[in-house]
Parts: C-alpha cells; structure tokens; sequence
C-alpha cells in the first residue's frame, strides 16, 4: 500500500491555495506553496505550507519544476496555474499533476467548449453569427479581456454599431461573439466527481462578487446614464449561495452529461472539481455561458464545508480537501496513475 508520506502536495499561491494547501493538510500530506517573491505573507500567516518555494513570477513555473520532481510532489492546477503557465504548455508538464490535462484544450477555446457543452445538451445563451441578427438583448464579449472589460449590450444593430464606434479598428477588439443576453441570476454550480467512488457530488454553489457590476444598482438610474459608466465584470471576491432545492436533481444530472461527454474529448475524461457558471432565468433554465474544468475560486468560501458538504460528510469537506482525499485514496490503493494528467 503507498503512503502518502512520500508524496508532497504543491500549488501556486495564489487563486485557492490557501483552501488545497489546508485541505492537503488536513488529509495528512506536506505541502509546498510556489510564492512569486514578497506575496508569500497569507501562506505564512495561515500556516498552510509546510515549505515555500520562491519564484521571480509564476511564469518560471518550469524553472522548479526539476525540483519539484525531486520531491515527490503532485502539483495541484487552478485558475491563476493556467492562467499563468497558459493552456498549451499544462500537457508539457513532467512532475505529477492532478486531474485531466487533455481536457483544457476544451475548456479554454471558445469554440471546443460550446461543442463539449452541446454534446451535453446544456443549456446555453444562443450566440449571433452577425449584428444584423440582433434582435434580443444580447452582450457583446470580447475574447480574452480581463474581467469582462468592454463588454457591452445590445438590443438592435444600430444599437451594436453605435456602441462597437470606440473599439473599430482597435486589433484587441476584432474578436468577439455576440451572445444572447439571459436576465436573471448568476449561480456557479461547483462539482467533484471521483473516479474512485464513480460519483458526482456537488460541494456547493456560489455567485460572483464583481466590480463594477455589482454596485451600479446601488445608484439610480438617472445617475447611471449621468456618470456614463461602462459596465465591468472585475472579480473581487465570491459569495456563498444555496440554491432552491427542487432544481437539484437537474443540476446533478447537468453534471452527469458533462462527465459522460468528456470521455468523448479527451481520454480518461474529465475527473476532479469543475464549475458550470452561468444564469437562472424566472422560468428556472439554467444557461450556462462557461465550464471551468478545475478548482473554482467560489469554493473558497467554504474552507470548513458548505451546506451541501455537511449533508454528506460528518467532517469539514472544501473541494480541495475533496481533491487531496482523492489523491490519497489513489495512493493507497496503488492506483496514482488514475488521478495524474
Ligand atoms: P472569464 O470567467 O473567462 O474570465 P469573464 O469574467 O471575462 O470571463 P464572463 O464570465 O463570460 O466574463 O462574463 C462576465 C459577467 O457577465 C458574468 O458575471 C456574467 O454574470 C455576465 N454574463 C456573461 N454572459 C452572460 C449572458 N449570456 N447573459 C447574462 N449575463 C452574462
């Protein structure tokens, strides 16, 4: 039987390493914290690493990696990991990495992730071939901006055009989709599904807390259009949520078909946490505008467990708790392999 005292926990700091590095303990593991130089203070005053390793910036990722062959350590990926190491070069990875690599080829291209979800048959916001469709709410996003800067909305063609003047010409800005506009709530469904147990839970949910979104109901209208303020999307922070019950049973089988369909993508298929984002309308659809196949920062809220967790455990259970105890499980049942990408 493998022993999970030979094997060290790793992550970047930043994104939810507060959360796998705690959960990693938890589970009983040493923990490593990559730190970019002089942003290492929360690890420490948390005291969820064991060790820190310093780095210039998280992009010399690749500049430890040797070492932290040597050491035995499973490297944990999460939003900021590919953000900063960038989707293509995760496959490049020699140390141990959990989770499917294969699959954020799909989850990070537009085009392959509405096909994944299609396969699936969820539910999404329809997307206009041209401004001339236009003839529904729709928000125009563009590809790659950073806390959905830019972004803007529409009711008509010359509505779009009128609005599309500031950005015509600019190169950053010739690549968007037009998407429907969905009025209702955000929820981010968090999901786990082990290839252990063959199960999928669901740890919890979560909306978003974003800047400047969130506090332009906070002013009146006529102030709005006076001030001239363009919407922005900045995450700040994530706030926990339950979600009525009887949508429950839908959202579990969402996650069924998403799991199933990825075995058709990517080898193996997708396993671990993930997120569905998206929208609840009155009328209780569930549009879903991305796929995070990995930790989603909106599970940090729940560092000692969510609603949902203390249903099913008689123990604090964060997703990166979760995730440790699936590697964990796979260590001592001499299957690693099955939880390495
Ligand atoms: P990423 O999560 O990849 O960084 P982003 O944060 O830049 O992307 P999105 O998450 O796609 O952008 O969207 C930003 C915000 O716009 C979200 O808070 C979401 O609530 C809202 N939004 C996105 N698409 C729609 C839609 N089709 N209908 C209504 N609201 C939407």
């Amino acid at each position: 039987m493998g022993n999970i005292k030979d094997y060290k926990i790793a992550t970047l700091g930043s994104h939810t390493a507060l959360q796998i590095l705690k959960g990693a303990k938890d589970e009983g593991f040493q923990t490593i914290c990559i730190c970019e130089k002089g942003r290492d203070r929360p690890y420490k005053s948390y005291g969820v690493a064991d060790e820190i390793m310093y780095v210039d910036s998280f992009k010399d990722f690749f500049k430890i990696e040797e070492e932290l062959i040597k050491k035995n350590a499973i490297v944990i990926p999460h939003g900021s990991f590919v953000a900063y190491i960038g989707a293509d070069k995760v496959p490049t990875i020699k140390a141990m990495h959990y989770g499917a690599k294969g699959i954020l080829e799909w989850e990070s291209d537009r085009n392959k992730e509405r096909q994944w979800l299609d396969h699936a048959k969820i539910k999404m916001p329809a997307l206009l071939k041209s401004p001339e469709e236009i003839d529904r709410p729709v928000i125009i996003k563009f590809h790659g901006a950073s806390g959905g800067k830019g972004y803007f909305l529409a009711n008509s063609p010359a509505e779009f055009y009128e609005r599309f003047k500031v950005y015509e010409g600019k190169a950053d800005h010739n690549d968007y989709v037009i998407q429907e506009y969905i009025v209702g709530v955000p929820v981010y469904t968090h999901y786990f599904y082990s290839k252990f147990t063959g199960e999928l839970e669901i740890m919890g949910f979560d909306k978003r807390y974003e800047s400047n979104a969130d506090s332009i109901g906070r002013i009146a209208a006529k102030d709005q259009v006076d001030a001239d303020i363009r919407t922005t999307y900045t995450i700040t922070g994530n706030v926990p949520l339950v979600i009525r019950e009887s949508i429950l049973p839908e959202i579990f089988e969402m996650g069924d078909r998403v799991i199933e369909s990825s075995k058709k993508f990517t080898e193996g298929g997708l396993f671990g946490p993930f997120c569905l984002e998206g929208i609840i309308d009155p009328e209780l659809n569930y549009y879903i505008f991305e796929i995070s196949a990995r930790i989603v920062a909106g599970t940090n809220p729940y560092v000692h467990g969510s609603p949902y967790t203390w249903l099913r455990y008689d123990e604090p259970m964060s997703t990166g708790r979760r995730l440790a105890r699936d590697i964990k499980q796979a260590i001592e049942a001499d299957q690693l392999a099955k939880v390495l990408g």
